[in-house]
């Protein structure tokens, strides 16, 4: 840690979960141990993300998959792989799309700033469905009906952002999908754990599945993973991976790039951009063992226990402590404290200000701000942090 005090800067308690702007996850010991090791040698990447790929399709049931710098970068190389196909000449067009297939259909309600990432590849988002439930309107969610309207000569696939909450049924929209030929690329980025998830999100037939590698898989920040079906794989890792040889030489394994597939060695892709370090790459596959083998399930109480200490201490103070289970019981409890605004004569808004001011600052979860709540995610908690957490926020709330 001392290395930001170094540096100038000084490390933050964040009890807000793994967001990208506290910079992720904590990785686990393990995880930079492979990180460092990784840095200290060389290997071709096309053989790292090839043995990626089969780590990776076991994780998740799916025919391949490959390292990426994110859940969005995941998206906008999974738009790529499905606007180009293994048309070199496409890909080699990206991002322009002029004359292409380049429509994706998106429901409304699940447009976020997200969408970018699909968008940066050239795709064409084509609005289906309304928002009525929060504009106040109606009762009804998007349908399936309605992305099948909506296929035209232009369409080139769908997007999808799955939740628990998501409408409607993916397996049901993935059933029209195929039926009409359009891929289905799904945002599952933050949806872990259950671990379960890596492989049933797939299983619905969705060609395409983007999850983040730097929330609860604790890989480095800049981590993701894209698994799904071969032929956009190898499309995907072939816009990503550094492409200056000569045709005569390039020899990927066959496995994962049929050279045969394709119409010509394509050159540095679109998504040279969001080029994978091999640290990283081996980094995550270290993550993705770990949180596949369940190691980080025995924190799940130990997270409970540190919540419910700070509920206990907070008991006489003008708030209400209620600790949140998930539905599913590999998911770490969160700690909400509503706020009695009056007598603690601030807003919520002031207290998490204060918070996020004092030292050391403290990050707690803000999207209940306006239901006057704080939330306490304890999963980027560090051993020696709890005390001073609940510290300060019981020098806060009264
Ligand atoms: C976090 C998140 C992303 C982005 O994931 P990164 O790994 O940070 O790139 C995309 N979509 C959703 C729904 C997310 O929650």
């Amino acid at each position: 840690m001392s290395i930001y005090r170094e540096l100038g800067i000084e490390p933050v308690i964040n009890a807000s979960g793994s967001v990208t702007r506290l910079g992720g996850a904590v990785m686990p010991p393990e995880v930079v141990q492979a990180y460092v090791d990784a840095a200290q040698a060389t290997v071709p990447l096309e053989q790292l993300q090839a043995l990626a790929s089969k780590r990776i399709a076991e994780a998740t049931g799916t025919d391949a998959g490959i390292v990426t710098t994110g859940a969005a970068a995941a998206l906008t190389l999974g738009t790529a792989a499905i606007l180009a196909r293994l048309d070199a000449g496409k890909m080699e067009r990206l991002p322009h799309t002029d004359g292409m297939k380049n429509e994706f259909i998106i429901a409304r309600e699940q447009r976020s700033g997200y969408d970018h990432a699909v968008r940066a590849a050239g795709a064409r988002l084509v609005e289906v469905g309304f928002n009525e439930i929060v504009a106040n309107a109606g009762v009804r969610r998007t349908e399936v009906w309605e992305y099948e309207a909506a296929i035209a000569e232009k369409t080139a696939g769908i997007v999808y952002v799955y939740s628990p909450t998501s409408r409607p049924n993916v397996a049901e929209l993935v059933r029209m999908a195929r039926v009409h030929d359009i891929p289905v690329l799904i945002d599952a980025a933050g949806e872990l754990p259950p671990r379960s998830n890596l492989k049933t999100i797939p299983a619905s037939g969705a060609d395409l599945v983007a999850f983040s590698g730097g929330k609860t898989i604790r890989g480095p920040q800049s981590t993701g993973i894209l698994c799904g079906r071969k032929d956009l794989i190898t499309s995907a890792v072939l816009q990503l991976l550094d492409m200056d040889d000569h045709p005569e030489l390039w020899s990927p394994p066959t496995e994962f790039i049929d050279v045969d597939t394709l119409t010509g060695m394509p050159r540095h892709g679109f998504c040279r951009s969001m080029k994978v370090a091999k640290e990283q790459i081996v980094s995550l596959l270290k993550a993705l063992e770990m949180f596949t083998s369940g190691a980080y399930l025995p924190l799940v109480p130990q997270y409970r226990e540190r919540l419910q200490m700070i509920a206990k201490t907070l008991s006489n103070h003008p708030v209400t402590c209620t600790i949140v289970e998930k539905n599913d019981d590999e998911s770490p409890p969160s700690l909400e404290i509503r706020l009695d605004e009056e007598r603690l004569k601030q807003s919520a808004f002031d207290i998490c200000r204060g918070l996020r001011g004092g030292s050391p600052a403290v990050y707690v979860g803000h999207g209940k701000l306006p239901q006057k709540t704080l939330v306490i995610n304890p999963t980027c908690v560090r051993d020696d942090q709890w005390a001073t957490l609940t510290k300060r926020l019981s020098d806060s709330l009264i």
